[in-house]
Order: structure tokens, then C-alpha cells, then sequence
């Protein structure tokens, strides 16, 4: 298939089955911002779960939630009121704006040159000179709008965790090594929002900093590399889409950095950047606010202003990945009525269970003899424990295939031998196999699988 096709696919699938909608689609929508259907939530929900149980689940790591606004002067503190941009150029002919740097990339805006890069528009001398455009958004606190009111919508998580580090350390009694995790809503401003989820204006992140003594600052660095890689892993993201990219070009705050990337069908992306940060942001924010932010070790009796790996991802961006990669079709052979045989396509995700966002399906086979009775008294049952969908329309083969497009690792099927001997079909997504298990232990049935 080719690669813009599959993309297509995806976005089409997404609104289809209520994953991704435009945000007020009802009014032509807003650029670089999307919302979650009922089923894009689950998975949203199920993906940050995963990642908050796996981060926080552990002796070291605490967790935190902090407000999106804050004090300006954190902004001037973490460096973003001065370096947080990018440079911005405009062309004079068409209006469309682009990121100075990533011109080769670009399409032209002009609709009469399709498929033109903007390169070619630059080398013309249509473009206004580079300016360096800060990607944070500003609001006023409170009612009077001047300019000792600004605050910014937090364009990454990180910074509520470093201003909070006192309060953490001292609050949860933690030793060093140890990190505060935090997941919520970034917003930035960005110029050219592109490729569906990828880069939108608001979007989720997941992000934990680690705290440690800067002498193990290489060790620690390694640990977390291995650690976030495996994660994705363990989720069922296939190996060979994804690789770790060292950054040549560091960050002003940054000693070593890699990222993450996935092979999206738009090219490979980052989804998770490993940074280490050194002291750079406890020691600004200790400047800036004149509150001294260091650690004691007690037991060593070294004072010293710990250095930060800070493993950073996009919820939303993985979300992305994650469907992109469970995305498949398939070719199956049918039975048809006569008993004669077809080919169909079927498009199935293949969601690892714990982030589908339904577990399972519940049918009878015909809408009658009271198999939708028994049908409906199993999805009451379950529903106590998991999120589980009735559907009594149609064929039972066009129902398979709605729940294989959502990605339901499940389907229960009542049908005339359930009324003779209390057995039901399940069957597997994957592999579409089929088997009969006890009506009465479905609840067993599904943990022991899921
Ligand atoms: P990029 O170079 O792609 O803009 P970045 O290096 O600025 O990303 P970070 O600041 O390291 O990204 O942010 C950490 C993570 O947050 C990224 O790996 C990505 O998953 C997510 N993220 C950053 N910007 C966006 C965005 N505009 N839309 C969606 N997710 C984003």
C-alpha cells in the first residue's frame, strides 16, 4: 500500500469509527487541534494509564499534578521567553507562513503550483526574511489586560515538576535517585501544524524527571534509554519501526540527548526524547527565584544541586504511532450463502488488549429464541469490569468486521448451542480463531487474556 494512501486510511478510519475528530468540524475546524471520539478517548485513557502504572508503580518515581498556568518568571527562568522560538518566514505572493528551517520539507501554499516545495519559492526571492517567532501562547491573568499580567500556557509539563522539587522531596520523603512524574495538556503555538496528530497546537505529554547525583549522570542516562524503548515494546510496537537517534545539535540545557523515533508513513518522527539536562534547570530556577534548590545526602554528606534525565513523550504522538503501527489488512476467505467462497479485505487494528478501547463485543447470533436476552444479561455482567459493546445487527460476519476496525480484541457469540448447554463462542482478533468456553466464567475468561 502506498504510504500517503495508508495515512488516509488511517485519518478516515479514525473519524469513521469515532477516534479523531477535526476540532469544531462545524465551523470548517481549528487548525492543529483535534478532539478524541468515544473510542479515541479509551485508547488516550488506556495509553496515559499504562504510562502513569508503569512510572509510578514503583518505589522511586512520585507523581504530580501541576497547574498549566504559571508564574511568568518560570518562563524567563526555563529559557522559553527567550529561546522557545522558531524561525518564521512569510511569502509575499500566496501569505503562507513556513518554519525558515524546514523549507526543503515544505509544500508551496500556492494551490496553481501543487507539489512545488517552498525551497524553490525562497531561491525566487518571494519569502520575507527569517524572524524568530515565539511558540508559546500568551494569555492575561485576571482583568486587565497589560503586560505585567502575561502568562503562558505551559508548552512542556517539565517545569511544575522542577518548581515542585522541594516540595516533593520533602513531602514524600524520597532519597535521591529518585523522579516525579507528570502527565497533562502542552500547548504551542506551532507554525506549521502537519500530519494529523503529529504536530497539533494542544497535545498531551508524559513526562518524568529523574533526579540523581551527577556523578551517575551516564548510568542513569543508559538506564532510562533501555527503559523507555522497552516500554513501547511492551505494548506491542513492532520492533523494526522504531530507532533511537542521537542528537548531534544539543540543546542549550542538554549534556546528551536521544530520541525516539517511529517510522510514520510520512517519514520516521520523534515520539519520546531521553535528555540529560544537568543541573541547567534547578540552577536557573534557584537564580531566578532566589530559592535555593539543592540536595543533602545525609548519609554521604555531599551537598550538591542534583542533575535531571528527563524522559519526555507526547501522548497524543504516541496515540498516533501506536495506531499507525496496530494498523493492518488482510485478505480472508469467506463462506458465502451458497456455500461457494470469496476473498474480502479485512482491516483489522491490532491494539495490544490493555489499550483497546473496548475489551469486548457481545452478539447473539439471531435475534431470536432469547439469545438476546442471554446476550444482553453478559454484557451487564462484564460491563461491572470492563468496557464491552452489544451489537445485535446485521450479519455476524459485518459485525466481526466493525469490531476488528476498532480494534476489539474480543467477541462473545450467543447462539443455539448456548441455549442447550450454557456455552459460548469467543473469538480472537488476530487470529479470528474460534473456541467455546462457559457462559459463566467470561469475567476469568477475558482477565486471563487481556
Ligand atoms: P519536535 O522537534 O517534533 O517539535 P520537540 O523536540 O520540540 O519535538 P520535545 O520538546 O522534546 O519535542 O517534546 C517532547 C515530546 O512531546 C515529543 O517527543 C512529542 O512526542 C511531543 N510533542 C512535542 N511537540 C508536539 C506537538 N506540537 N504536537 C504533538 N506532540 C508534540
Amino acid at each position: 500500500m502506498a504510504k500517503a494512501d495508508l495515512m488516509d486510511k488511517i485519518v478516515s478510519l479514525a473519524k469513521r469509527r469515532g477516534f479523531i475528530f477535526q476540532s469544531s468540524e462545524i465551523y470548517g475546524g481549528l487548525n492543529g487541534c483535534y478532539d478524541y471520539g468515544p473510542l479515541g478517548v479509551e485508547l488516550l485513557r488506556n495509553i496515559k494509564e499504562a504510562w502513569w502504572r508503569d512510572m509510578t508503580l514503583r518505589e522511586d518515581i512520585e507523581g504530580l499534578d501541576s497547574s498549566i498556568l504559571m508564574h511568568p518568571r518560570v518562563w524567563e527562568a526555563s529559557g522559553h521567553v527567550e529561546n522557545f522560538t522558531d524561525p518564521m518566514v512569510d511569502c509575499k505572493e500566496c501569505k503562507a507562513r513556513f518554519k525558515a528551517d524546514q523549507l526543503e520539507e515544505s509544500e508551496c501554499g500556492n494551490r496553481a503550483y501543487k507539489g512545488r516545495k517552498a525551497i524553490k519559492c525562497q531561491e525566487e526571492g518571494k519569502f520575507t526574511e527569517a524572524r524568530n517567532f515565539n511558540l508559546m501562547f500568551k494569555t492575561y491573568l485576571g482583568s486587565v489586560e497589560d503586560n505585567s499580567n502575561t502568562v503562558y500556557l505551559r508548552p512542556e509539563t517539565a517545569q511544575g515538576i522542577y518548581v515542585n522539587f522541594l516540595n516533593v522531596k520533602e513531602s514524600s520523603r524520597q532519597r535521591i535517585p529518585f523522579g516525579i512524574a507528570q502527565l497533562g495538556k502542552a500547548f504551542r503555538n506551532e507554525i506549521n501544524t502537519k500530519n494529523f496528530l503529529f504536530r497539533t497546537r494542544e497535545f498531551e505529554q508524559m513526562e518524568m524527571q529523574y533526579f540523581i547525583n551527577p556523578e551517575e549522570d551516564e548510568k542513569w542516562f543508559e538506564y532510562w534509554k533501555e527503559d523507555r524503548i522497552n516500554w513501547y515494546k511492551k505494548y506491542g510496537m513492532k520492533k523494526n519501526k522504531m530507532k533511537i537517534t542521537v542528537h548531534d545539535k544539543l540543546a542549550h540545557y542538554a549534556k546528551s540527548a536521544v530520541d525516539i523515533e517511529y517510522e510514520f508513513p510520512f517519514g520516521w518522527g520523534e515520539i519520546e526524547g531521553i535528555h540529560n539536562r544537568t543541573d541547567y534547570d534547578l540552577k536557573r530556577h534557584t537564580e531566578y527565584s532566589g530559592k535555593k534548590i539543592e540536595y543533602f545526602d545525609d548519609l554521604t554528606k555531599q551537598r550538591y544541586i542534583p542533575f535531571v534525565i528527563e524522559t519526555s513523550a507526547g501522548a497524543s504522538r504516541s496515540l498516533m504511532a501506536f495506531l499507525v503501527d496496530s494498523y493492518d489488512e488482510e485478505e480472508v476467505i469467506k463462506e458465502n450463502s451458497d456455500g461457494s467462497k470469496s476473498s474480502e479485505i479485512r482491516t483489522v487494528l491490532r491494539l495490544h488488549s490493555y489499550f483497546a478501547p473496548v475489551k469486548a463485543a457481545v452478539f447473539p447470533l439471531v435475534n431470536r429464541d432469547g439469545m438476546q436476552d442471554i446476550a444482553h444479561n453478559i454484557t451487564e455482567d462484564l460491563r461491572k469490569y470492563f468496557r464491552v459493546f452489544y451489537d445485535d445487527s446485521g450479519a455476524v460476519g459485518r459485525r466481526y468486521r466493525r469490531q476488528d476496525e476498532c480494534g476489539t480484541p474480543f467477541c462473545f457469540t450467543v447462539d443455539s448451542q448456548t441455549l442447550d448447554e450454557g456455552t459460548v463462542t469467543i473469538r480472537e482478533r488476530d487470529s479470528m480463531a474460534q473456541e467455546r468456553v462457559n457462559k459463566d466464567n467470561l469475567k476469568e475468561v477475558l482477565l486471563a487474556r487481556i
